[in-house]
C-alpha cells in the first residue's frame, strides 16, 4: 500500500510537470502566432428574426496549433492576456474582420454588420479608440458597420472611465455591443447611462428557456427591457424552431445560432449569406 502511495504521488507530480510543460510550450507557440500566420477567423450570421435574412455576421478567432489542432479562443485568450501578447492579436482580429468586411462589399455581398469581440486588457488600453479609427481608415471600412462585442464585467468595473471610453468609440460611429448578457451584474442605471446599441443575450437563457418557465419571463423581459433604452435584441446560441418561435413571440430582433449557420471560413460564409 505505500508503495502504491509513493507511486501515486510520484505519477502525481510527473502529471503537474507536464502540465506546467504544456503551458509553457503553448506559451511560447503563442509569441509565435502572428509570425506563423496560425491565426484565423470564421464567420457566423446573425439573421433579422422576421425574415431570416443575415443582416449581420460575429467574427470568431481560431489558432490552428501545428500540433494541438484546433486551440479554442476560450484557452488561449485568457493566455494572451496574461503575457501581454492580446494587444497585437486583437489588432490583428480587428484589422482582418475589417478587411474582411470591405472585400464581401466588393464581391456584391449587401451591406452587413461584422461584429467583433474585444477583450478586458484590450478594452483598458487607453488609445483603443485611436486604434479602431486607425484601422477603419486604414481598410476604408463605414464606421457603422463595425460593431464592438464587449461584455459587462469590462464595463462595471470603473464606471467614469468605462463612460468615456464608449463615448470616444460612438463618437468615431462604430456600433457597441453587450455581449453574454444575464451572465454579469450589470446595474440598470449604468445600462441606461452607457452609450450601447445591441443588447446580447447569453446562450444560457435561449437554452433553458423551456415554455412557462422562469428563464423565458427574464428573456421576455430582458428583451422589454432593451427596447425600453432603444438598444436592439440579439439571441444567441438558437439551435432548434422551438427557441426561434418564442424568442420570436417576445419581440427579439435578431437571432444567431447553429439553426442558421456554424461559424464558417470566410468563403462559405459568402455563399450562405449570398443565397439568403
Ligand atoms: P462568444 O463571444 O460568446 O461567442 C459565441 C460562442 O458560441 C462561439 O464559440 C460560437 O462558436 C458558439 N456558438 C454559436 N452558436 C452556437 C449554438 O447555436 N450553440 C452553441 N452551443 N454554441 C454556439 P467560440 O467560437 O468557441 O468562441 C468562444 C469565446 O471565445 C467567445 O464567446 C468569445 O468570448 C471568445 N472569442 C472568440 N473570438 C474572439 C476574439 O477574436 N477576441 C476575443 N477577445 N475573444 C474571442
Ligand atoms: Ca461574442
Ligand atoms: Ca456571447
Ligand atoms: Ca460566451
Amino acid at each position: 500500500a505505500k508503495e502504491a502511495g509513493r507511486n501515486t504521488i510520484r505519477f502525481f507530480t510527473m502529471e503537474m510537470d507536464r502540465q506546467v510543460q504544456d503551458r509553457l510550450e503553448i506559451e511560447q507557440e503563442l509569441r509565435r502566432v502572428l509570425e506563423r500566420d496560425e491565426l484565423s477567423l470564421v464567420y457566423q450570421p446573425q439573421v433579422d428574426a422576421g425574415s431570416g435574412r443575415v443582416v449581420g455576421v460575429e467574427a470568431l478567432l481560431r489558432w490552428h496549433h501545428p500540433r494541438l489542432g484546433m486551440v479554442s479562443p476560450l484557452r488561449f485568450i485568457p493566455l494572451a492576456e496574461e503575457i501581454g501578447l492580446i494587444g497585437p492579436i486583437g489588432e490583428w482580429v480587428l484589422r482582418e474582420a475589417c478587411v474582411q468586411a470591405r472585400r464581401w462589399r466588393e464581391q456584391g455581398l449587401d451591406e452587413l454588420r461584422i461584429a467583433v469581440n474585444v477583450s478586458a486588457r484590450q478594452f483598458r488600453e487607453l488609445d483603443l479608440p485611436e486604434r479602431v479609427a486607425g484601422i477603419l481608415e486604414e481598410t476604408g471600412l463605414a464606421p457603422h458597420l463595425l460593431e464592438l462585442e464587449l461584455t459587462e464585467s469590462m464595463l462595471m468595473g470603473n464606471v467614469e472611465r468605462t463612460e468615456e471610453t464608449l463615448h470616444r468609440l460612438k463618437h468615431i460611429g462604430v456600433e457597441l455591443a453587450l455581449d453574454d448578457f444575464g451572465t454579469g451584474y450589470s446595474s440598470f442605471a449604468y445600462l441606461r447611462r452607457f452609450p450601447i446599441d445591441t443588447l446580447k443575450i447569453d446562450q444560457s437563457f435561449v437554452s433553458g428557456m423551456v415554455t412557462g418557465s422562469n428563464t423565458e419571463s427574464i428573456v421576455s423581459a430582458i428583451i422589454a427591457m432593451a427596447h425600453s433604452l432603444g438598444m436592439r435584441v440579439i439571441a444567441e446560441g438558437v439551435e432548434n424552431a422551438t427557441q426561434q418561435r418564442q424568442l420570436f413571440q417576445h419581440g427579439c430582433d435578431q437571432m444567431q445560432g447553429y439553426l442558421f449557420g456554424r461559424p464558417l471560413p470566410a468563403d462559405e460564409f459568402a455563399v450562405l449569406a449570398g443565397e439568403r
